[in-house]
Formats: structure tokens, C-alpha cells, sequence
């Protein structure tokens, strides 16, 4: 089995939810008292969220490098960043650490053409509904087509992340307001919603939508432990 190398604490809410699910799966398939070896650099978030804010993504690209070298230093034999937004800054990971880096969004594209949709909604904070680096690997290896929220839907989505999941608040009404904006993305042509934010499906459920959500954070950790046991 191999060291997996987690860069989490963006936010730690859902960095505990890579740790639990990849623990699982290891003892599901492997069995006993098997768990998962696991490497994990978490972020202070708030610093994290400082150089976002401020735009300073070569800042942040020299810490998630920097994150990277410590965990291959440590033993980790690929890596994973628990978090959507952060892939931005994916090349910059592959430098610093030397070693493959399992991409958030090749098991999302596995499982989007696994369910046979061409076009889903994306949720996300705005510099992932903004980005590129779901949009254009999602186009070229499985032709679907990415849709993101209005105007207003978008911000509301982004405010809920940082000021309330990421702060481990789980609000009913929040729950209500993502709902609807699902509803409406599929009004749109979604056949899906990518839950392009790792904290968004511990508030947004299944059963909150009429359309199938997308885990992100769930289908991360699986392609891990899956990537480690091969
Ligand atoms: N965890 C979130 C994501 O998957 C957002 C936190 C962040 O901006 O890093 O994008």
C-alpha cells in the first residue's frame, strides 16, 4: 500500500472527511484491521484564505509547494489537495513534491461520464467557478460541458462557504438557499451539480435536489485509496 500524501486544512471541516473516508475504504477492501497510510500537511485556513483574498496566488503557490516537499520528504508517494479552489495551483504541487499528484477532478470526470451526463452545474467558491481547472479537463476527456450559477447565486454560494462551512456552521437555511440554486442550475439544462467545494456536501445532501450531486471530497479520497492500493 502506499503513503498518501493529504494537503488539507482548507478547511479542516473537510479534510476530517478525506481522513475518515480513505480510512474506510482501505478497511472495506482490504480488510482486518487495515487503514490507510496517510501523510497530512494541514493549513492554518485563515492564512490560507488571506493570500486568496488578496490575490497573492504566488505566495500561496510557494506554501502548497512547500506543503508538498515536507509531506515527500516524510514518505508520501503521491498527493492529494483536499480542496477544489487549490487546484489552481496544481503545477506548482507537482513541482514541489516530484511526485504524481491525483487530481480532484479526473474521479469526477470518471463518475460524470459513469452516470452518462454531458452537462452539470458547478457550486463552488467563485475562484473555482471561475477557473479552468475543472471546466477544461471535464471538456477534453469526457465532453461535458460545465454551467455555473447567476450572478447572485454564485456569490450567496461562495458567502455560505467561507463565512459559514468552512467556520463549521451548518445552517438550515443555507441548506434551503443551495437547493434552490441547484434547482435552478437544472432548470438551466444541468443534468448534475458538481459539489465543487469540499465542504459543500456536509450541509447539501441527495435528497436536497432532484438532480444527482456530485462529492467531490468523497470521490477524491476513493480515487486515493484506490490509487494507493494499485
Ligand atoms: N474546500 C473548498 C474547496 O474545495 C474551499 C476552501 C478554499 O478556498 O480553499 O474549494
Amino acid at each position: 500500500m502506499k503513503t498518501i500524501g493529504m494537503i488539507g486544512g482548507m478547511s479542516w471541516e473537510s479534510t476530517a472527511v478525506y481522513y475518515r473516508v480513505a480510512n474506510r475504504e482501505v478497511q472495506r477492501r482490504v480488510g482486518g484491521l487495515h487503514s490507510a497510510k496517510i501523510l497530512l500537511w494541514s493549513f492554518d485556513f485563515a492564512e490560507i484564505q488571506s493570500l486568496q483574498e488578496a490575490g497573492d496566488w504566488r505566495e500561496a503557490g510557494r506554501r502548497m509547494a512547500d506543503a508538498a516537499r515536507r509531506l515527500v520528504g516524510g514518505g508520501a508517494e503521491f498527493l492529494v489537495i483536499c480542496c477544489n479552489t487549490m487546484h489552481v495551483l496544481a503545477d506548482a504541487v507537482e513541482q514541489g513534491g516530484g511526485v504524481p499528484l491525483l487530481h480532484i477532478a479526473t474521479p469526477l470526470g470518471k463518475e460524470i461520464s459513469r452516470r452518462r451526463a454531458s452537462r452539470v452545474g458547478l457550486l463552488g467558491t467563485k475562484y473555482t467557478m471561475q477557473a479552468d481547472f475543472l471546466r477544461a479537463p471535464l471538456a477534453r476527456e469526457h465532453g461535458v460541458e460545465i454551467i455555473v450559477p447567476v450572478e447572485g447565486d454564485a456569490e450567496e454560494t461562495h458567502r455560505v462557504i467561507y463565512e459559514e462551512l468552512a467556520r463549521g456552521q451548518f445552517l438550515e437555511s443555507s441548506r434551503r438557499a443551495l437547493g434552490e440554486i441547484v434547482a435552478r442550475l437544472g432548470e438551466r439544462g444541468a443534468e448534475g451539480v458538481v459539489l465543487g467545494c469540499t465542504e459543500l456536501p456536509l450541509l447539501l445532501k441527495a435528497e436536497d435536489a432532484a438532480i444527482p450531486l456530485f462529492d467531490t471530497a468523497e470521490l477524491h479520497a476513493l480515487a486515493a485509496v484506490f490509487m494507493a492500493l494499485n
